[in-house]
């Protein structure tokens, strides 16, 4: 990893860096904070002579090697006081970032869907959520509808909230990166789909979209989840979060497995911001308030929560799992409490 004395190197700097990595069968990838570029070495980054004449030049500031199976990712990479940033939102400042959101809309009933996003900003949501495009298990399950990006898109515009889709393909992704789809969504089941990460993460470089990746259910280890993070860092994107959402095998009672305590180890290992999913980590609303204050006191910088007007009209998920705006107002107050109790990484 190199990091430069200024915020970026000149074309010509990189270009001087670009020739003595080759040598050694390596390449650069730039990656563009929001305060500072760095440079990752791709390839076998072990040659001393190839640090040495980096790090001799006048203009780079550091070069580092790191021993970590997810060198952008970690907590000591160059990265790490890097910010994600939702709109004007430094994510893990002031207080929890809440994301809300039927899980799917209903393109039949576009009215349902933009007055919960006037009820969620009402109750203090900092971002929407809706499905437009549906991962579902049973093939004859309701699919989604592009119709729907045109919903959430206006309901973006009249409560000026960010927005978060999930995209499962590059169809869907050119579709969400042309409307600035502010937080691209990576479903569960594509948690793992290593080219779909390298996808996301090259054609959302530089742009304003972030990444929310979930953790694959089937237990992906917290190793195996930051690795998957990395792909999306280092095709290009930093501006990733990790949401743990529950794994299987489901506990007695529950949708899945909840996974909020893997919260503190994620963020011992990596910069990166967690916000949880309690919606389907419990499967069950009445169960979503308890999960999402474990969520924050375990360090959770947000959450991720489906909520509905009217969740017996829902579709997909809904009707089990979303919780009134009501609710959400109640939880995301007695989140606030807490946040001040939170856990936090010891250095
Ligand atoms: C969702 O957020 O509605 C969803 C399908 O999530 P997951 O990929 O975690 O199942
Ligand atoms: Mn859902």
């Amino acid at each position: 990893m190199i990091i430069p004395k200024l915020d970026k190197l000149s074309a010509d700097q990189l270009k001087e860096i670009e020739s003595i990595v080759e040598e050694f069968d390596c390449n650069i990838l730039e990656i563009q904070g929001h305060n500072q570029c760095v440079y990752a070495i791709l390839g076998d980054e072990t040659h001393a002579v190839m640090f040495k004449r980096i790090a001799g030049l006048s203009y780079i500031r550091k070069v580092d090697a790191i021993e970590s199976p997810y060198k952008l990712m970690d907590r000591r990479s160059a990265l790490s006081n890097h910010q994600v940033c939702i709109g004007k939102t430094i994510i893990g400042k002031e207080k929890p970032f809440i994301i809300g959101g039927p899980c799917t809309i209903d393109p039949n009933s576009p009215q349902l869907y933009i007055e919960t996003a006037h009820a969620l900003k009402e109750a203090g949501v900092d971002a929407l959520r809706g499905g437009v495009w549906k991962p579902r298990t049973n093939p004859y399950s309701y699919q989604g509808d592009n119709k729907a990006i045109e919903i959430i898109l206006r309901a973006k515009e009249e409560t000026g909230l960010p927005i978060d889709i999930e995209v499962m393909d590059s169809a869907q992704l050119r579709i969400a990166l042309d409307s600035k789809v502010d937080i691209l969504q990576i479903g569960t089941r594509n948690a793992l789909n290593y080219s779909l990460l390298k996808e996301i993460g090259e054609k959302s470089a530089g742009t304003n979209s972030s990444v929310l990746l979930k953790r694959g259910r089937h237990v992906a280890s917290p190793d195996e989840f930051i690795a998957a993070a990395e792909y999306l860092v280092a095709s290009g994107n930093p501006n990733v979060m990790l949401c743990p959402r529950g794994t299987t095998p489901p506990l007695d009672g529950y949708r899945n497995h909840p996974d909020e305590s893997i919260s503190p180890l994620l963020k011992n290992k990596t910069w990166a911001p967690v916000i949880v999913d309690p919606s389907h980590s419990v499967g069950h609303s009445e169960y979503v308030l308890a999960s999402s204050l474990s969520a924050i006191t375990y360090g959770a910088d947000g959450l991720c929560i489906e909520s509905h007007i009217d969740p017996s009209k829902g579709i997909g998920d809904d009707p089990k799992q979303a919780i009134t705006p009501e609710e959400m107002k109640e939880l995301i107050l007695s989140c606030a409490e807490i946040w001040k109790y939170r856990y936090l990484p010891k250095d």
